[in-house]
């Protein structure tokens, strides 16, 4: 039995083929980073890109493409996705240009776009809004906590109250968009993972990614009493598959946990397991017979579990 909505069912459901996501990474930057907002990022993140050339040229993106669809053998078709740092953040017309040429790889049916919601102005959204009635576009927006205490410590660059205006103004024009939620945050506890999970419940997310949270070289998070606050891999997994609980049925679940650089990962050492979290959470879901949406009741009824 399948005890969550998965990427691979869904997507092999809609589009009656395996379908893979093809991960580019074009140059973007963020403004968390590169001084617009601030330098220093959020203090989860490892990755600092300050000045990097955007890849625009038709031919440059196409091969980076085909480079990472060679790698799979087997039949399927693809979503091109657009992953590192913030991939609205550069001028419309350059946008369209990227956007229009992943859209024309051979096999892809559509397109992932990671960004952050401060970085989708009314002519991007504009665009997005376009390319997402021709074809099939999903929107990524890193929400990772409703906590606004969390969000100012992690240094995120804009509220919650923000991100949510930002949500409605995907909902007017119809943009799919799925959100990006961390589990243990420092100070966040088993209410705070519920309030996010509620909170995705009660929007038009079509998807979530889970990510747990870890520590990479260059990531200011190790100033902090790290391993005071990261949870065990007992205590993710049985978080995790309790949210699954709340989680409402119909939502996409993207991502049960993230995949961390192993040459980069400091701590803690199970998240550079995948595999195994994976597996984990699927047999906490088994052993104690819990399935996405068992305990959703409606938004606000829940009653908390974890
Ligand atoms: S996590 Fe994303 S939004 Fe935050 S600093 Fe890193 S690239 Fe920017």
């Amino acid at each position: 039995m399948q005890r969550y909505n998965t990427f691979d069912d869904y997507y092999k459901s809609k589009f009656k083929t395996k379908v893979y996501r093809l991960s580019i990474d074009l140059g973007f930057t963020c403004p968390n980073r590169d001084g617009k907002i601030s330098f220093g990022g959020c203090n989860f993140c490892s990755e600092k890109r300050i000045n990097s050339k955007l890849i625009t040229n038709k031919e440059t993106i196409l091969s980076l493409i085909k480079k990472e669809d060679e790698k799979i053998t087997r039949d399927h078709k693809s979503l091109i996705y657009l992953s590192s740092f913030t991939n609205t953040y550069a001028r419309v017309e350059d946008l369209e240009k990227i956007y229009k040429t992943c859209l024309e790889y051979e096999n892809s049916v559509g397109l992932i776009i990671a960004t952050r919601a401060d970085c989708l102005s009314d002519d991007i959204l504009e665009l997005l809004s376009y390319i997402s009635k021709n074809t099939y576009l999903i929107v990524e927006i890193g929400m990772q906590t409703v906590n606004e205490n969390s969000i100012r410590m992690m240094n995120r660059g804009y509220t919650h109250s923000y991100l949510k205006k930002t949500l409605e103004k995907l909902d007017s024009l119809n943009i799919k968009y799925i959100l990006h939620t961390i589990i243990g945050l420092e100070g966040e506890k088993n209410e705070d993972y519920l309030n996010s999970i509620k909170y995705i419940n009660s929007t038009k997310a079509i998807g979530i990614k889970f990510h747990n949270l870890y520590i990479e070289y260059g990531s200011n998070l190790l100033k902090k009493p790290f391993e005071d606050f990261i949870l065990e891999k007992d205590e993710y997994v049985k978080i995790v598959s309790n949210l699954i609980g709340y989680l409402k049925e119909d939502i996409i679940i993207h991502r049960l946990c993230s995949g961390p650089n192993r040459d980069k990962l400091i701590y803690p050492k199970w998240a550079g397991d995948k595999a195994r979290v994976i597996s984990s959470i699927q047999k906490y879901l088994k052993d104690n017979d819990i399935y996405q949406g068992k305990f959703y009741k409606g938004d606000d009824k829940d009653e908390e579990k974890i």
